[in-house]
């Protein structure tokens, strides 16, 4: 078994997640006592925020670099980096190791296609849903439609997942918010809808709403453990 080298905290709510998804997709794989070889780094947050908000996004990728660096030095076999926004920096993050990452959005593109959904809507941060770096790779690398709520929705979202997700503050009216945006999507005919940060899915699941849902934190905990098992 090959050891998965996560870059977390961001926010630990989620790399919480990963930990204990990972763990059990190994033991359903492998049964008994089996769970992952892995190794977290996991950020302060805080720090990332304000770079993240200030667009400091050279400062914010040397930070992950180190820890990619200090996951290379430790014995990692390769990188996940446990949320979807700072996939901005994944380049800047890959050159600076020799062993490789796995991004978020190719598992989570594979299962789009896999499905065959061909428009789907995406929620994030509002650095997720307004940049290029993540819809661009989805479009280019599958061929798939994105779109995102409109703006003032956006913001909400955004808000959301700093003022409340990532806190561990799960409220019935923000879920309720989401499945209204999730239905607006929808009706704009989306065929899915991402959960494109990877706090979502503390909030929301496939039973709240019409169309299929692709929480990239279980997408992505599942691509690393099948990375991971594969020839052993
Ligand atoms: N975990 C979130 C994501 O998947 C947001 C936190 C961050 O900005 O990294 O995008």
């Amino acid at each position: 078994m090959k050891t998965i080298g996560v870059i977390g905290g961001m926010s630990w709510e989620s790399t919480a997640s990963y930990y204990k998804l990972i763990n059990q997709a190994v033991n359903d794989e492998k049964g008994g006592l089996h769970s992952a070889k892995m190794i977290v780094y996991s950020v302060d947050f805080a720090e990332i925020e304000c770079l993240q908000k200030s667009e400091e996004w050279g400062e914010a990728a040397l930070i992950l670099s180190q820890a990619a660096q200090s996951l290379e030095k430790a014995g990692a076999d390769f990188i996940i980096v446990a949320t979807n926004t700072m996939h901005k920096v994944f380049h800047e993050i890959g050159e600076s190791v020799t062993i490789p990452q796995l991004h978020i959005a190719d598992p989570t593109g594979q299962c789009l296609v896999d499905k065959g959904v061909t428009k789907v809507g995406l929620i994030g941060t509002a650095f997720t849903m307004e940049q290029d770096f993540y819809k661009q790779r989805l479009n280019s690398e599958f061929g798939i439609e994105v779109i995102v709520p409109n703006g003032v929705q956006r913001r909400l979202v955004h808000d959301v997942i700093y003022d409340e997700l990532c806190v561990g503050k799960i409220s019935a009216r923000s879920k309720q918010d989401f499945k209204t945006i999730i239905e607006d999507l929808t009706a704009e005919g989306a065929q899915g809808v991402i959960l494109g940060c990877t706090e979502i899915g503390l909030l929301i699941d496939n039973t709240d709403t019409d169309i299929p849902v692709f929480d990239t934190t279980a997408i992505h905990a599942q691509a690393a453990v099948k990375e991971a098992l594969q020839n052993s």
